[in-house]
């Protein structure tokens, strides 16, 4: 692979999030969207982990000239190494950064007729959400001072997630 970024046109990457998306109900309404899947052949790090994936959310202008509104872009030799089950893993991963928003009355509406939100010039509206876990702390720092109060009610979760999960 000689450039750093390509379209993937194999269609891999969607035949993943398309799997994911039939298959977990909370990520369904992403079908409301259009989205360019990318491999980057580059690695990235972030700390110490290698980034796998990453989602963004095009330009307007881009979004109107394509008719595409997100971008997937997957790391090519991670996913290379990947099992069937940690692509869809990761593309379950990617999925959830995305939050479409819903007009407010929508509590009254069923699942069927609920409609995403538009802008003046028609385009759905959403944004991309950050993680909702993070420990963006030092060893030694743990070590010296323990965990705080959210961190041990992450770690009771945690421990409750392993335990449903362990063979
Ligand atoms: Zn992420």
């Amino acid at each position: 692979m000689a450039q750093k970024y390509e379209v993937d046109d194999t269609g891999e990457i969607e035949q993943f999030c398309i799997k994911v998306r039939k298959k977990y109900i909370e990520l369904k309404d992403k079908e409301n969207l259009n989205f360019l899947y990318a491999w980057r052949s580059e690695l990235k790090l972030e700390g110490p982990r290698i980034i796998r994936g990453s989602v963004s959310k095009l330009p307007s202008r881009d979004r109107d000239l394509y008719g595409l509104d997100v971008r997937v872009e997957i790391c090519a030799q991670s996913w290379e190494q990947m099992s069937n089950k940690e692509k869809a893993k990761l593309c379950y991963h990617e999925l959830s950064h995305i939050e479409i928003e819903y007009p407010e009355v929508i509590d009254e509406l069923s699942e069927e007729d609920k409609k995403p939100k538009t802008d003046n010039e028609g385009r759905v509206c959403f944004r991309l959400e950050h993680h909702n876990i993070f420990i963006g702390r030092f060893k030694a720092e743990l070590k010296k001072f323990g965990l705080s109060e959210e961190e041990d009610a992450l770690r009771k979760f945690l421990n409750k997630v392993n335990k449903k999960f362990k063979k």
